[in-house]
């Protein structure tokens, strides 16, 4: 739409109207004056000093919570028939909403838009859409307090996990995804795998993640064999790479990496719907999305964190947004070094508190390890279950006994029919095990019915 189209729409708006008369005018009514008129417009008064006129288009100016100057932008008052279009189309749009859940999407819109009952609107129409109900997963639940992890510098460290197998393949015979996150903006890298081979795990890295951001200090990932081969090392020494390593399946150690796992899979799943075999093509439209998406306290993207700048999504045109006078090509590099350094100080602020913040929330149901050496344990073992849902399915195996107990997170186990399988395992992941209850080759029918009797 044209700023002629909206400003028409505005003005037909017959909540928005009066106050926009008002604004052109230049003189606030008495709250007496508007009292009679709708709700809308009432909440429209209270934000009358935050609103202006641009191209004849009505805005409202929005601080940016870093109190930068730059980053103030205009959202735009959006008429009531513009509403369910607009929420519908950032909630769905490939590359920018693909079926984020409420607050993503509200904080995606708040970058443009602001009009009375923006939330409910949105709740309104996210919860009702069928997509998203259809493949939203369940919450995941953990107990042991979590170790505190803080992000510091950007490229300090890079989160790395495996996705997959897949079903179905892609046509191409891609199986796996390569999921890496850099810690400190959250920047996502998805790439396609046939295997996850070492050998193509670091292909990947290096084309996708060394090549364009430097070698990260550090990089976190999961138990994957091909982590621990030989030539992945050999690697990691040549970049000069620390290799952390989290316990597997325990998502707060690696909570980014995991979180986007599960969000990845759950938008993959409902994308892949329409073209199965297609899935590796839907995979930059989603990176893109996140790339986009301001962080829920400090209000930046990823992207704004790694350039510092907003990037331009293909709805932005839409918006109707007055140019900037920016006239500032010479002074244009000292402008983005200091702009990053103000990104840079809030976010590194921002990520401070919240895992503090996260690690109060987490210690407030952590109970310390019930477990001693030689207890016998099953080892909670999620496994896929073939079908194009993907869910994971509760799965308990062993029994294992417990060798000893590392710290307060981590215990070595042993499975009891086989010495040689040892592990080291979050015990999180362990329930105690009957002493009578030892024989192995019990049936998946008994195992979940015994679970049934632990919760
Ligand atoms: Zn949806």
């Amino acid at each position: 739409m044209s700023p002629i189209d909206i400003r028409k729409a505005q003005l037909l708006d017959p909540d928005i109207m009066p106050i926009m008369i008002a604004v052109q005018d230049q003189r606030k009514p008495e709250f007496q004056e508007i009292a009679e008129n709708s709700n809308k417009t009432r909440s429209l008064w209270f934000q009358f000093n935050s609103l202006v006129l641009e191209g004849g288009v009505l805005y409202r100016k929005f601080e940016h919570p870093s109190g930068l100057k730059e980053k103030e932008e205009l959202q735009l008052i959006l008429p009531s028939k513009l509403v369910k279009t607009t929420v519908k189309t950032y909630h769905e749009q490939l590359g920018v909403g693909n079926h984020f859940g409420v607050t993503k999407t509200l904080a995606y819109l708040k970058r443009f838009f602001w009009w009375p009952g923006m939330f409910e609107d949105t709740y309104e129409i996210v919860s009702q859409c069928k997509i998203c109900a259809k493949y939203k997963g369940p919450k995941q639940h953990t107990k042991v307090p979590l170790k505190l992890f803080q992000e510091g510098v950007l490229h300090g460290r890079w989160h790395v996990d495996i996705c997959g197998p897949i079903n179905p393949k892609s046509k191409e015979g891609h199986e796996y995804i390569l999921v890496a996150v850099e810690a400190f903006s959250g920047w996502p890298v998805v790439v396609p795998l046939y295997k996850q081979t070492a050998d193509e795990i670091a292909q990947a890295l290096i084309t996708h993640v060394f090549s364009i951001f430097g070698a990260p200090q550090s990089l976190l990932t999961d138990q994957g064999k091909a982590f621990d081969s030989t030539l992945f090392q050999e690697i990691m020494e040549l970049y000069q790479i620390k290799k952390l390593r989290t316990t597997a399946f325990h998502p707060a150690t690696n909570g980014k990496a995991e979180r986007w796992i599960k969000t990845l899979k759950q938008h993959l799943m409902m994308l892949v719907e329409q073209d199965r075999d297609n899935w590796p093509k839907y995979l930059p439209f989603i990176a893109q999305a996140y790339r986009n998406l301001p962080h829920s306290s400090h209000k930046f993207s990823p992207y704004e964190v790694m350039f510092g700048a907003a990037m331009r999504s293909p709805l932005d045109a839409d918006r109707g947004s007055p140019p900037k006078n920016m006239d500032m090509h010479k002074l244009y590099p000292m402008w983005v070094r200091k702009t990053m350094q103000d990104i840079h100080e809030v976010v590194a602020n921002m990520n401070k508190k919240a895992a503090k913040r996260m690690k109060a929330y987490y210690d407030r149901n952590a109970t310390l390890s019930p477990f001693a050496e030689g207890d016998l344990v099953y080892l909670y073992y999620p496994r896929r279950v073939k079908g194009i849902s993907a869910k994971l399915i509760t799965r308990w195996e062993g029994p294992y006994r417990i060798i000893n107990l590392i710290n307060e997170c981590n215990a070595r186990i042993e499975r009891v029919d086989n010495p040689n399988k040892r592990l080291i395992v979050h015990i999180d992941r362990l329930a105690r095990c009957p002493e009578e209850e030892t024989d192995v080759n019990k049936g998946d029918d008994m195992r979940n019915a015994w679970l049934l009797f632990i919760e």
